[in-house]
């Protein structure tokens, strides 16, 4: 979706930009949205919610700001780089939902809040650090199986979570994973919705 040539992935999450143009992102945003509203939680979106709900999982760490773990019932989800889950008004820091935000983001040009300030997404831009860290290092710490699920582990500082992982290590993953192979117990490289719901069944999770 950044690729399609329209928009700079550079310019929109500049923070530098972004407070000397917002309408350059909430350009992007509106498109993204409209995209983001046809796309629906998958199936493993889907498990992993029914999965935390029977007690067998502690939390998920993502990178994806697409929100769909909370949209597929999730409740804890740490994001690593923010979501468009919440914002707030970056002078009075009121928080907006998504749901609050959605008419503000397709009606108007730029979001305003209630004290005129423009608000922003809890989205991590280039220039601010990452968000929730401390929370991801102690689910980590605390897991005793630390699954790691679509991703290749390239972008720093979640590449490093594994090595704070107490227990085994899984890897779902089509393609290489940049990690020690002697810390992986298990690595399945197939699509994620088919195997998950090979787990599913064997756990008799409905999802
Ligand atoms: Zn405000």
């Amino acid at each position: 979706m950044y690729n399609s040539g329209k928009y700079d992935p550079r310019k929109i999450f500049d923070i530098d930009e972004f407070l000397r143009e917002p309408g350059y992102f909430y350009d992007f945003a509106r498109d993204f949205i409209g995209k983001l509203e046809n796309i629906k939680p998958t199936f493993t979106h889907c498990f992993f919610s029914e999965l935390e709900k029977s007690g067998k999982l502690k939390g998920l760490i993502t990178q994806n700001i697409d929100a769909l773990h909370q949209m597929a019932g999730s409740l804890k989800v740490v994001e690593l780089h923010g979501s468009f889950w919440t914002s707030r008004c970056m002078a009075c820091a009121r928080e907006y939902s998504y749901s609050q935000m959605l008419p503000k983001i397709l009606s108007s040009e730029v979001p305003r809040c209630g004290c005129g300030v423009v608000i922003k997404p809890d989205i991590v831009f280039y220039g601010e650090g990452v968000k929730r860290l401390g929370e991801a290092v102690k689910l980590a710490c605390e897991s005793d199986l630390f699954i790691i699920i679509g991703s290749s582990l390239e972008v720093y500082p979640a590449a490093a979570l594994p090595d704070s992982a107490f227990g085994k290590i899984a890897i779902v993953n089509k393609g290489p994973v940049n990690i020690k192979q002697e810390r992986v117990s298990l690595n399945v490289s197939d699509d994620l919705d088919d195997f998950f719901r090979a787990v599913a069944d064997e756990l008799k999770l409905v999802c």
